[in-house]
């Protein structure tokens, strides 16, 4: 018996003695082929973590930052009213050149205000009355906040299911609108010229335009298409296909008699049309083209029938201008701007196309690392099926949430007071002496000063130069018909009956300068 246990305890004795050998030679042999010890590492871990976290502000910081950037907005706002639209005035030199020396909030808000927000057109301002305007209201800005905090992915339904629901419900929305159908699929872009090459794309791709084919493919636009069309077709390779630029009537909107004769000229000669561009609204003049009428050319043609309604879209909410806006659901596909019409920050667009297959052949891609979170092919869709776009930022909460919040019942009366707004001005424009271009069909219209004698041209070209320089108001120009004239768009949500009074004095004041020169 006291042998038996004297062997247990020899085993024993022996077995712990040959494991902590045995531990010590790994330990050797780890020493040995491992370039730096395990503390060093740690260590290196810890010494860079304690830099690395400036990346994460305390609570405190937190609070500090939110309500400074809180203070100057809200004075940017407050203020709004009585600071410049424009001003020509460049950068100073070198002032956001990136070096080691850091910034603190305050320093980085006295740059903003003093060399971002200042200069060039202050596009949140209801003075800005060119180009076309959106204003960019508050609570969308809220709603990027948030996104931006919990930073969604909203490429594709499994890594964010809510927000992905969220586009699928404004794109339904806009389905209602503008009646399409519900089968349409659809994509919320960063604007109107990503919009439309998701939907030139399909365009080509339903009608296999492609290598020898393209030299033989006929396009219809108006010359005042906006040139976003041109620059897809040349993103999308049909650079060389023929572009026939419509005849347009006295108020600026393609001709459809001049259409039917062209599709059909080129029929004839053996060439393949296969796509019609109207704008329900143009850049130029708000024109809204005959809708209807070219929806049943195209279809009697068999072309691809794209609407661009990245301006004036949104006018169908309106009571006064929905007539115009008849056979909007006949086109293949639809671009519109939330950015503008629904007076969001820059940032959201949005397409429409009825031909899913035709938009999934460019954008439907499965790459074997994504296998995960593609699941099922077919229901929900991914947003990332309809765009080039994989990663995207959660776009639809900055339309939702304002949506959400007022309502669309202010959307819908602030278009219906631009409409008005526009009538406003026009006839007060009459009033001090001005020209006016024909009855618009929308928010953008035209004027010039007539001269009994010397260059009108020339006149009006100084006089815009010299609105641009008092910059009260911001107006941009165009020529219409080698007519040089000023345009107003009125689309802000923040141009008032107020801005409009000071828009007229304005240009009053300049007219009386030039005159004076
Ligand atoms: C603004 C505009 C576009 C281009 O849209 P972005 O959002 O600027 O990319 C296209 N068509 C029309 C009529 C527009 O007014």
């Amino acid at each position: 018996m006291r042998i038996f246990k004297y062997s247990i305890l020899k085993l024993v004795c022996f077995l712990i003695f040959n494991y902590s050998r045995g531990m010590i030679f790994i330990e050797i042999v780890s020493q040995l082929t491992k370039p730096t010890q395990v503390s060093d590492l740690k260590n290196q871990i810890i010494a860079l973590q304690a830099i690395s976290e400036n990346l994460e502000p305390s609570e405190a910081e937190r609070n500090t930052y939110i309500e400074k950037v809180n203070a100057y907005t809200n004075k940017f706002i407050n203020t709004i009213d009585s600071v410049n639209a424009f001003s020509g005035e460049p950068e100073a030199p070198n002032v956001f050149a990136i070096t080691n020396q850091k910034k603190t909030i305050d320093e980085i808000l006295e740059l903003y205000a003093d060399e971002i927000a200042t200069k060039g057109i202050n596009a949140a301002s209801g003075g800005h009355l060119g180009y076309i305007p959106g204003g960019g209201i508050y609570t969308a800005a809220l709603a990027d906040y948030l996104a931006d905090i919990t930073n969604e992915y909203t490429g594709m339904y499994f890594s964010c299911p809510g927000g992905v629901a969220i586009e699928y419900e404004l794109l339904n929305w806009m389905k209602s609108i503008f009646n399409f159908p519900k089968s349409a699929i659809g994509n919320l872009t960063s604007g109107g010229s990503i919009a439309t090459l998701i939907a030139l794309t399909a365009a080509r791709d339903k009608h296999g335009i492609k290598n020898a084919k393209i030299e033989k493919s006929v396009i219809y636009v108006s010359p005042q298409v906006h040139h976003c069309i041109n620059k897809a077709l040349r993103i999308i390779g049909l650079e060389d296909v023929i572009i026939r630029h419509v005849e347009l009537d006295s108020y600026s909107r393609i001709s459809t008699n001049d259409l039917q004769s062209k599709i059909e000229k080129d029929k004839a000669e053996g060439l393949f049309p296969f796509l019609v561009i109207a704008s329900a609204g143009t850049t130029d003049t708000g024109a809204v083209d005959p809708l209807q009428t070219i929806g049943e050319l195209a279809a009697s043609h068999n072309l691809w029938y794209h609407i661009d309604g990245a301006y004036g879209g949104f006018f169908i909410l309106t009571e006064g201008k929905k007539d115009k806006f008849k056979g909007i659901e006949l086109a293949d596909s639809l671009v519109i701007d939330p950015h503008k019409g629904l007076f969001l920050p820059y940032g959201l667009g949005a397409v429409l196309v009825k031909d899913k297959e035709a938009v999934y052949h460019s954008n439907h891609y499965r790459a074997s690392y994504m296998q995960d979170a593609t699941g099922d092919d077919n229901i929900p869709f991914n947003p990332a099926d309809v765009s080039p776009e994989l990663t995207k930022p959660f776009r639809s909460l900055r339309l939702w949430l304002p949506l959400q919040l007022h309502g669309a019942e202010p959307f819908i009366a602030c278009l219906e007071e631009k409409l008005l707004l526009t009538q406003y001005f026009r006839e007060e424009l009459v009033k001090i002496g001005f020209e006016i271009g024909p009855e618009p069909d929308l928010s953008v219209s035209y004027f010039w000063y007539p001269l009994k004698q010397g260059d009108e041209n020339n006149f009006n070209d100084e006089l815009m130069q010299e609105i641009h320089n008092d910059g009260e108001i911001f107006l941009s120009s165009t020529k219409i018909k080698s007519k040089f004239v000023i345009r107003m768009a009125i689309l802000s949500f923040r141009t008032k009956m107020e801005t409009i009074d000071r828009a007229i004095a304005m240009i009053d004041k300049s007219r009386k300068k030039v005159e004076n020169n």
